[in-house]
This record gives structure tokens, C-alpha cells and sequence, in this order.
């Protein structure tokens, strides 16, 4: 199941521009209508509410942060930082599989805490 809604006005502004979607669990919420049908960055929104639900929703939130402020100091870019966090390297290494969720084993994004960095 997955709710794909449309950025709220006062949510567009505040994202940043590079921001074109954002999962808070169980929703997904895209920026642009035309959007929805991005198959890639659907699928890439589901790897994060599987992830999400695995550590029951707040804790998610909160590694999130601290491993974006750990990656902050690591790689003293803020893209670089957000790109390695481990639940991003997940679901970048994976959007493009649309059967990746049947197979994945249960938090499976540990494995991409210590990959190699982009
Ligand atoms: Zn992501």
C-alpha cells in the first residue's frame, strides 16, 4: 500500500530546490504532481517507508539526523553527507529495482553503513 501525495504549498517552500520528494511514513509526498509517476523515484520513496516501518517510524527520523551530522563531519559536503547516509545508499543502490523490496532482508540498510562513499 503507499499513499503518493503532493507537496502542501507550505511544505514547497520550505524544501529545498533539490528536493523532489519525501517519505513520512505511510505517506509519500512528491512536489509536483507529474511526479507520481516516476517509477524510480517511487520506488526509491518505498525502500524509505520499508526502512522507516523496520525501526518503528521516529527512530528512523532520528538515525537519519545523526548519521547526516556524522557524514556532515566525514565528508564536509552537505550532498556528499546525504548521499552516504546508509538509508539513502539503500535506496539509491536499489531504485531502479522494482522487486528489490520482495527480496530485501530485514534492515538491510546496515550493510550500507560502511560502503564505500560516493
Ligand atoms: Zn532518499
Amino acid at each position: 500500500m503507499k499513499w503518493v501525495l503532493v507537496f502542501p504549498g507550505w511544505l514547497k517552500r520550505l524544501a529545498f530546490r533539490f528536493v523532489s520528494a519525501i517519505t513520512f511514513w505511510p505517506f509519500i509526498l512528491v512536489k509536483h504532481s507529474h511526479l507520481k509517476a516516476d517509477e524510480r523515484l517511487i520506488c526509491h520513496e518505498m525502500i524509505h517507508l520499508r526502512q522507516q516501518v523496520e525501526l518503528l517510524v521516529l527512530p528512523f527520523y532520528l538515525w537519519y539526523l545523526t548519521e547526516y551530522l556524522v557524514r556532515l563531519i566525514q565528508y564536509r559536503n552537505r550532498h556528499q553527507a546525504y548521499v552516504n547516509i546508509s538509508f539513502e545508499r539503500e535506496a539509491y543502490a536499489h531504485e531502479s529495482n522494482p522487486d528489490y523490496l520482495s527480496q530485501r532482508k530485514f534492515w538491510a540498510f546496515l550493510r550500507f553503513l560502511s560502503s564505500p562513499g560516493k
